[in-house]
């Protein structure tokens, strides 16, 4: 196989639209495919101040990579949740693939901000569900403390068609009507972003090692196999008969997606009277799970 553009040695054999590319015309492409997408569904203008946090996959390093060379305003937040030697891992991971970068990154300890861990905290939630909802919580709460007014998560499109197809298993119309490639802006919540949403997985693996970047494989030990990744294998078989599937299946869900926004249910957002956040409760689920008796302060100095 040649690269379709200058006929050098083919690096990646893109299923769709389908070429052969070589290392140099892949990296090209994949940063002019993130660029469409950011102006497409018009995500991050050049004078937004963005936010990506990065957990410690791939496609967080990845989008950090490419939104930093691309010349937007980022900045990375890491939350070191306490999950023994994953969350250790994770952590050294972040600090270096950020220094790689170029791109600062804020790091916040949930044990020393709220006296307990995510395997600390008593709830009778399963661990993912609580680990989720801080998560979300932390990262909203950092950007509108520190004036960030664009969330940027690395969601990519298998993730997405993943996602969509459990929704519609499930028939989970209220999932259907919110989801997609930008979340508005509402309350104190800033607007929430991915700029890899068309692109896929082996695409996104492939300029992780044509850039450099490392790959991160340690597993969370409270995660089980979840039935996404049943449905990524399933679509990943189709893709292989059918090539584009995901990609048709993504875009014409966003053209139907009005079918399902009678669904959503407009509840007004209220302050939470612990920490102030934008709530639909009179205490915010973080609030609550932490038995927080004060509001925690994520606004950073400036150093
Ligand atoms: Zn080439
Ligand atoms: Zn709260």
């Amino acid at each position: 196989m040649k690269c379709k553009i200058c006929k050098g040695e083919a690096y990646i054999k893109i299923k769709y639209p389908k070429m052969a590319l070589c290392k140099e015309h892949f990296i090209e492409y994949f940063e002019k495919k993130v660029q469409k997408t950011i102006k497409k569904y018009k995500m991050i203008d050049p004078e937004d101040k963005v936010l990506i946090a990065i957990s410690g996959g791939k496609d967080g390093a990845v989008v950090t990579y490419v939104l930093k060379k691309l010349g937007y305003n980022v900045e990375c937040l890491h939350i070191n949740l306490g999950i023994g030697d994953f969350s250790k891992k994770s952590l050294e991971y972040v600090k270096k693939q950020t220094s790689y970068i170029g791109v600062k990154c804020h790091i916040i300890d949930l044990k020393e901000l709220t006296g307990k861990s995510i395997p600390e905290v008593k709830s009778r939630k399963p661990k993912c569900s609580i680990c989720g909802t801080a998560k979300r919580y932390i990262v909203s709460k950092f950007a509108y403390d520190n004036g960030f007014n664009v969330m940027v998560t690395g969601h990519n499109l298998d993730d997405e068609a993943a996602f969509i197809l459990n929704n519609v298993m499930n028939w989970s119309t209220e999932y259907l009507a919110r989801q997609g490639p930008v979340l508005p802006q509402k309350g104190k919540f800033p607007k929430k972003v991915k700029p890899l949403y068309e692109l896929t997985e082996e695409e996104i693996s492939a300029y992780s090692s044509a850039v450099g970047l490392e790959v991160f494989s340690e597993k969370c030990p409270f995660a089980k196999k979840a039935i996404t990744l049943e449905y990524k294998e399933m679509l990943n078989k189709l893709e292989e008969t059918r090539p584009g599937t995901k990609y048709r299946f993504v875009m014409g869900y966003l053209k139907n997606r009005h079918l399902f926004e009678k669904e959503i249910e407009d509840i007004p957002l209220i302050e939470c009277k612990v920490c102030g956040m934008s709530s639909s409760g009179e205490v915010c689920s973080f609030c609550k799970t932490w038995r927080l008796k004060e509001g925690i302060d994520l606004k950073i100095g400036n150093d």
